[in-house]
């Protein structure tokens, strides 16, 4: 009995070592400040005997760290690659997880197929009695739309939600990364941080297939890793979740996002564009100032109890 609790306590003990800490500070800290960032796919062994796929490898102030994927959970947290012991997997070795399934199975959802490009591709709708609820932080030079948050605390402690992030926005608004950093640390929030590209291209006024992702020489990959870069040396954790600028894809980026083994995430709620919300719903919403109109209908539904709760986690929408 005491050599169980001993070797329990122990356990504890080497995964509080283990786990990332970033030191918080003013400010922004660089993307620069996360190197060797690269993707990568290993299944990883602690001495717990727990198992997690690693798929991102990076370098912070010397120490080697891994991105890991629970593949059943969909859960993501930062280690030292030290407390684990790796070896490289293939997609097939991991077909049968739930993680990898969902990945190559949104990657094959194609929304709706335009002659020149995808929309809406992806995940639109979860497997659960409650909606999920997502919201959108495009760049903006606006400050985020706090109402937002706060009438979805108002649901309750712990309020789920998963917030698409572009790098240009998380560079431009220090203060609100931070508030809601902290509203996350306190219990106050559950935030999912999805990849939303970073710099996520909008010309108003051209074509869909010529703007987005789809703007002409834009690096996917750099898009997709700059982002988590971004997120993570500011203390956020990059979860497996890809949603597309504008819902715009095509195949090469679903491909893309694919590689880097990330699920393109849709909506079948967008608000503003009228769309009602039901069970399972996947919600959308633009907290980033710039879509009023959808906090507005956000906050109705909520006060009228049409938006079907509770809200669930992302990580909950997958089969
Ligand atoms: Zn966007």
């Amino acid at each position: 009995m005491a050599l169980a609790t001993l070797s329990l306590a122990s356990g504890a003990l080497a995964e509080e070592a283990c786990l990332y800490r970033p030191v918080p500070h003013e400010g922004l800290a660089a993307a620069d400040s996360v190197a060797d960032y690269l993707s990568t796919l290993q299944t990883c062994r602690n001495s717990d005997g727990r198992n997690l796929v690693a798929i991102r490898t990076m370098t912070i102030d010397k120490t080697p760290l891994l991105l890991l994927a629970d593949s059943d959970k969909l859960t993501t947290r930062i280690e030292r690659a030290a407390c684990w012991t790796c070896q490289a997997a293939s997609e097939e070795s991991l077909a049968g997880t739930r993680y990898l399934r969902t990945v190559v199975k949104a990657g094959e959802m194609p929304g709706i197929a335009h002659r020149t490009f995808l929309q809406n591709a992806g995940l639109t709708h979860g497997a659960a009695q409650g909606a999920f609820v997502t919201g959108d932080l495009c760049p903006s030079r606006k400050p985020l739309d706090r109402r937002f948050f706060e009438k979805l605390m108002t649901t309750g402690q712990g309020a789920p939600v998963a917030l698409s992030v572009s790098g240009l926005w998380l560079l431009h608004h220090a203060a609100d990364f931070h508030w809601l950093m902290e509203k996350q640390a306190d219990g106050a929030l559950d935030i999912i941080w999805t990849n939303h590209s970073y710099h996520h291209p909008y010309a108003k006024g051209r074509p869909d297939d010529q703007t987005f992702m789809m703007t002409k020489g834009l690096d996917a990959d750099y898009e997709i890793l700059q982002t988590e870069r971004l997120l993570i040396a500011n203390g956020g954790i990059p979860s497996v979740f890809f949603r597309f600028p504008g819902l715009v894809s095509n195949s090469p980026l679903m491909d893309a996002v694919r590689r880097h083994h990330l699920i393109v995430l849709g909506t079948d709620a967008w608000l503003a564009e009228g769309q009602r919300p039901g069970e399972g719903s996947i919600v959308l919403v633009h907290p980033n100032g710039n879509e009023e109109g959808g906090i507005d209908r956000f906050a109705r539904y909520v006060d009228q109890g049409t938006i079907a709760r509770p809200f669930e986690p992302v990580l909950a929408a997958p089969p």
